[in-house]
């Protein structure tokens, strides 16, 4: 047998030990450091990447070359090497999870299918989903609210959980935490990270141990750089191959430092600071950038607080927002139930290494240093359309008034002015609470009176001076209306100061006599058990039941866009008034249409502010000078006389660290999974039998599949023009993840097979099936296609439409597509600027795919869309200069080639070909977006997962 060569840096491998004498190998830094003296001054999470590079230099996937430039990292170099990161682990979601789960049971079909062992598939590293995407507030304001609508979850989930029960038994390393118990990145934090992990053990038995890392198919993984660890969000495609033993790859990050100094004043909130840190950073452009905070503010910070201010990293533009470890972190592993064990070693291990402590300004060098004095920051909400726009809290009144009459364009509502204090009534059934109905459907709109049936029936009058009175008894509603208010969302609701802070607020507003107008939907749903916990403890859950943030579920709920319906009498009075009307929620995102469809206005605030707001009934009730509301006797409470006092939520605090609670709670993910999973039947077997189901299907990316892969570079010829996008087209548009449409290919092909309209779900629970992904592929229903003449007045088809060639005939992409593949014609996209912006969904390259379409022709692309178009083997090509589909006068008609002169390399110049249907032809030279060297191989096998699964099966 071949000797393995030696490891180019074996010198480096040293031992250090723990308070109690124990010893553990490691890959040391400070040894790195006396041949490449820059290390010492590397910024914190490079040179945790770096040990990365450096423990896995095998010569082959990790060369020598590869730990010198990382080592040689200078903080303005440029940008053009590529690094091969092997993460510690990865973390799933349950809509990006499912997929990927379907796509590794495809390659133990195809396994099987070429009689290897399927085991050959099998996760190389520890993979765990948590199922915290799916719960939806169907039920709220009632102590019933949990059950029922978990109840919902499973019945509308069951088969995509039968799916994942399989999968816990298939693979080694593959573990589920069900529904109920957190969010992914609370679960992470509290659960899943446990310090540095351990390789086995050498021939001398000491084992060797390195740090924490991840990648997570869900873009707040940032939120774990808060107890420093390095990870962030990737694409479904690319964490298969993270977990299959591939590298992630990517280029050399700047690393911008963010230096705080000063202390948060009284009264001011983590929700305040992440607000202020991601308008700070999106006006910075760290986009791509690692954000690296340091100082002695940031020492100061708790560590809930860091984890609070990393899960903004997407928000703020970040790869990562990123705090090293310091004494503020071991502690945070001792109160979360972390073993003695594992807590000694974490702190010996970042001491050995010379990582250990908040860095100091000047200790390291940056690419760039933003600076903020933490007692400049004040009460804010950000909104009411985007996260990185941060408002006072004394300008929310004027500001939400003078946006209400702006143009669209300037981030306005577009409304006449004089209709902005208008109040309408709702019907009386809107107000009604003594009407028994049965719970609904799954898939239905949730009634109206379960929700109210706890709280005041009697609507209570508006307190504010802006807003004008309800006629007494009627509830009115107008512009500004809070109508949902939601304690929602892995930002917040992992940290307990503002989560008792909103206890606290809802006990004094409950002793003052205040209360909340029950058609408002209110809800509380923490990111972890434990939160129930400490607020029960406290004796603060009742006060926030009795404003009625009863406990809707554990997950993502409202932040996901689950947030269910408004009720009937609501959704007709917005529609029917054109009402702006507002949500309030302790989330990071708030993008139109995300948290309910009728919503407008999106407000991101603390969880004391949402309950404040949930008081005030307006949003244009200025809770800096006007009172929240009236209380006993008729008077005025203003929010200073129930804010929190920073004594009052230390005196709390206590409540919330208890190491026992951590791990009696975390023991049940086994122990007692909860009756609903519980009862769950998965299929048993190494390979999975795909039984008939409209969730989950295998799917078709190993089709015809064989050992070598076809030649896919020899260019495009004959292409037909699928569609002619313009700017910002989102992933969203490429592939939505919200409701689907009867009349759309995939509503009917659902129907089709016997699924009635309530229970369609969403195209997010839908992943594990393809016949629908693909048939959603392109069909959001606001996606415009300039392939489509506008109509008289100048407006422009909305929907996923294309004109079929030859001919011009009208009809769906999907429809299209099918008649193009047939007939064995290939298909283009084009686009303009940032193509593939917004969340990393695969399912937008996958659907792509299975659309036919050979590549995308864009002005820009965004970075993960990119790599997950390469990864599924479709090319991404970038216009150079001023160039575009609209100077080439394109209009859908012509036939392109793409002409790759020579072999196929990194960013090389290729030609794009237009013939016109008059017979003229023209060339423009487009850029290949194939940015490294792995991604050639990546696309000569047809995507990532061919080549992996090649790799595996050659082995
Ligand atoms: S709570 Fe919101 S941000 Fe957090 S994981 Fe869920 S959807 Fe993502």
């Amino acid at each position: 047998m071949a000797k393995a060569p030696a490891h180019a840096f074996a010198s480096t491998l040293k031992t250090f030990k723990t308070a109690s004498g124990k010893s553990g190998k490691y890959w040391s830094l400070k040894e790195l450091a006396k041949q490449y003296p820059s290390v010492e001054r590397l910024p914190v999470s490079i040179r945790i990447v770096l040990e990365s590079v450096l423990r896995n230099c095998d010569g082959q996937k990790v060369s020598a070359k590869h730990v010198e430039e990382l080592a040689h990292w200078a903080p303005n170099a440029e940008r053009t090497d590529e690094i091969p990161f092997v993460v510690t682990r990865v973390v799933l979601q349950d809509f990006t999870g499912v997929p990927l789960l379907a796509d590794l049971a495809a390659m133990r079909s195809v396994a099987a299918k070429l009689n290897k062992s399927p085991k050959t598939i099998e996760p190389l590293v520890p993979v765990d989903l948590v199922v915290d995407h799916s719960v939806m507030v169907d039920y709220y304001g009632t102590p019933k609210a949990l059950d029922l609508n978990m109840k919902l979850e499973f019945q509308r989930n069951n088969e995509r959980y039968q799916f994942m029960k399989w999968g816990m038994q298939a693979f080694d390393t593959f573990g589920v935490v069900p529904p109920g118990f957190g969010i992914v990145h609370q679960v992470n934090l509290e659960y899943f990270a446990r310090g540095v992990y351990k390789s086995p053990a050498d021939k001398s038995d000491t084992p060797v141990y390195y740090p924490d890392s991840l990648v997570g198919t869900d873009s707040h993984t940032t939120m774990i750089n808060g107890i420093g660890v390095v990870g962030w969000g990737v694409g479904g495609i690319e964490a298969e191959a993270a977990m299959l033993g591939q590298p992630v790859y990517m280029l050399t990050p700047d690393v911008v430092g963010f230096e705080l100094t000063g202390k948060l004043r009284e009264g001011v909130t983590a929700t305040d600071l992440v607000l202020y840190v991601t308008s700070i950073l999106r006006a910075e452009k760290v986009v791509g950038k690692f954000v690296e905070f340091f100082g002695p503010g940031a020492a100061s910070i708790a560590v809930p607080d860091r984890a609070t201010i990393g899960n903004m990293a997407p928000e703020y533009g970040a790869t990562m927002g990123f705090f090293p470890i310091d004494e503020m972190t071991v502690a945070y592993f001792e109160g979360t139930g972390r073993t003695k064990e594992e807590v000694e070693r974490f702190a010996a291990y970042y001491k050995a290494q010379g990582l250990f402590g908040m860095p100091a300004p000047g200790d390291i060098d940056y690419t760039k240093v933003v600076k903020l004095d933490l007692g400049t920051v004040s009460p804010s909400l950000a909104g009411p359309k985007r996260p990185q726009d941060r408002i006072n809290l004394g300008d929310l009144s004027t500001k939400f008034a003078e946006l209400y009459s702006k143009p669209n364009d300037a981030n306005g509502f577009n409304q006449p002015a004089d209709k902005l204090k208008q109040r309408y009534a709702l019907t009386r059934e809107g107000q009604s609470g003594d009407t028994e109905v049965p719970p609904p459907p799954p898939g239905s709109p949730r009634p109206v009176i379960e929700m109210v049936a706890n709280r005041s029936t009697k609507a209570a009058a508006h307190t504010s001076a802006t807003a004008p009175s309800a006629p007494k008894g009627d509830v009115t509603i107008g512009n500004g209306d809070v109508l949902i208010a939601a304690i929602t969302s892995c930002t917040n609701t992992s940290n307990p100061s503002v989560m008792l802070a909103a206890g606290i607020l809802a006990k004094k507003a409950v002793e003052a006599g205040l209360k909340v107008q029950p058609h408002i939907k209110t809800s509380l749903a923490p990111g972890s058990r434990i939160v129930t916990e400490y607020l029960e403890k406290a004796g603060l859950l009742p006060y926030l039941e009795k404003l009625g943030f009863y406990l809707a579920g554990y997950g993502c709920t409202t932040c996901i866009g689950n947030a269910g319906d408004l009720t009937p009498e609501i959704n007709e009075a917005i529609t029917k008034n054109d009402l702006i009307g507002a949500a309030v929620l302790s989330g990071n995102r708030n993008f139109e249409a995300r948290i309910h469809p009728n919503l407008k206005a999106n407000f991101l605030a603390s969880p004391p502010l949402v309950v404040a707001f949930a008081i005030a009934g307006n949003v244009m009730t200025d809770l800096m000078t006007q009172p929240v509301g009236k209380g006993k006797g008729g008077k005025d409470v203003y929010l200073g006389d129930i804010w929190p006092t920073p004594k009052e939520i230390d005196d709390n605090l206590r409540f919330a660290m208890n190491a026992k609670s951590f791990r009696a709670n975390y023991e049940k993910v086994k122990s007692d999974p909860g009756k609903f999973w519980t009862s769950i039947k998965g299929t048993t077997g190494q390979v999975y039998d795909w039984p008939t189901s409209t969730y989950i299907a295998e799917p078709p990316f190993f089709e015809g599949f064989q050992m070598q892969p076809h030649a896919s570079d020899a260019g495009i010829q004959g292409a037909r023009v699928m569609a002619l996008f313009g700017d910002s087209i989102t992933t969203d548009h490429i592939s939505p993840a919200g409701s689907i449409k009867e009349s759309s290919p995939a509503g009917i092909w659902l129907k089709a097979h016997g699924v009635p309209k309530a229970d369609f779900n969403s195209y997010g629970s839908r992943r594990g099936n393809h016949d629908v992904m693909v048939r959603g592929t392109f069909a959001n229903v606001r996606i415009k296609n300039l392939m489509i003449p506008p109509d008289a007045n100048g407006t422009q088809e909305e929907g996923g439409v294309t004109l079929f060639q030859p001919g011009g005939e009208k009809m769906f992409i999907y429809d299209a597509a099918m008649k193009y593949m047939e007939a064995g014609t290939p298909t283009i996209v084009f686009g303009g600027e940032e193509y593939g912006t917004g969340s990393s969904r695969d399912w937008a390259a996958k659907g792509t795919q299975l659309l036919g379409i050979k590549a995308v022709v864009a002005r820009s692309f965004e970075r993960i869309h990119r790599a997950n178009l390469v990864g599924m083997g479709v090319l991404p090509l970038q216009f150079r200069g001023a160039d575009s589909w609209q100077t080439l006068g394109l209009t859908g008609e012509e036939k392109i080639d793409v002409v790759i002169g020579g072999e196929l390399k990194p960013q090389m110049d290729v030609k794009l070909v237009v013939h016109r249907a008059d017979g003229t032809h023209q060339e423009v030279t487009v850029r290949l977006r194939i940015d490294t060297p792995i991604e050639v191989d990546y696309y000569k096998h047809g995507g990532i997962l061919p080549f992996v699964l090649r790799q595996l099966l050659a082995a």
